[in-house]
């Protein structure tokens, strides 16, 4: 089963992808994590994304679609896979529709009045990518789920944020019709309830859709 995971930042899309991708075995491929990793390596891919992350703009799209093409050819994604933060715009899911077969599109829908709140007090464990928000840390700064360290994002303050939620709105967003349009949509509600609540809906959907 390949599937892409859509939604807003701060929607709680990386919580959901780590439970999709444990449940049906599938390989989570993060977009965002791979620009991260490359950064903070200080690659040629690093050096360049650096720029656009920091200010909440698309990495151009040619290097991003480049490196998914590359990343599906590996051995692991046989299994199946799970995209998460890619695709971003029309172009990029079209050029994914020329190298993939897409099975499903989980789009978590939330209230974008919560996002800016969710994203400036989110917390993200080094160690194995759970997020937190601070109001419920009471001064944790480590991982309840792994005991790694708890880090602030640096896109993730209220400047940032806002560049993302525009881009969001104008780029991404539109995707939720093609994908309509393709059958291959699946809407959600995120909500400020755990995200157990939310993951035992996608998993009465896609347990279906795996048979
Ligand atoms: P994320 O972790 O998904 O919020 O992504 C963090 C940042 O990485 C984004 O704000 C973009 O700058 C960049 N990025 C992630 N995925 C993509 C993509 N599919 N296309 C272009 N830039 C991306």
């Amino acid at each position: 089963m390949n599937l892409i995971l859509l939604g807003a930042p701060g929607a709680g899309k990386g919580t959901q992808a780590t439970k999709i991708s444990d449940r049906y075995g599938l390989v989570h491929i993060s977009t965002g994590d791979i620009f991260r990793e490359n950064i903070k390596k200080g690659t040629e891919i690093g050096l360049l994304a650096k720029s656009y992350t920091e200010k909440g703009e698309l990495v151009p799209d040619e290097v991003t679609v480049a490196i998914v093409k590359d990343r599906l050819t590996w051995d692991d994604c046989k299994k199946g896979y799970l995209l998460d933060g890619f695709p971003r715009n029309l172009f990029q899911a079209e050029e994914l529709d020329k190298f993939a077969r897409i099975d499903g599109v989980v789009n978590i829908n939330i209230d974008p009045a919560l996002l800016m709140d969710r994203l400036c007090g989110r917390r993200v464990c080094r160690e194995c990518g759970e997020s937190y928000h601070v109001s419920t840390l009471n001064g944790a700064t480590t991982c309840a789920r792994c005991g790694g360290e708890l880090y602030q994002r640096k896109d993730d303050n209220p400047e940032t944020v806002g560049a993302r939620l525009a881009v969001y709105n104008e780029q991404t967003a539109p995707l939720i019709d093609y994908y309509t349009k393709q059958g291959k949509i699946l809407n959600f509600t995120g909500t400020e309830a755990p995200a157990e609540v939310l993951f035992e809906e996608v998993r009465a959907v896609l347990d279906k859709l795996a048979g």
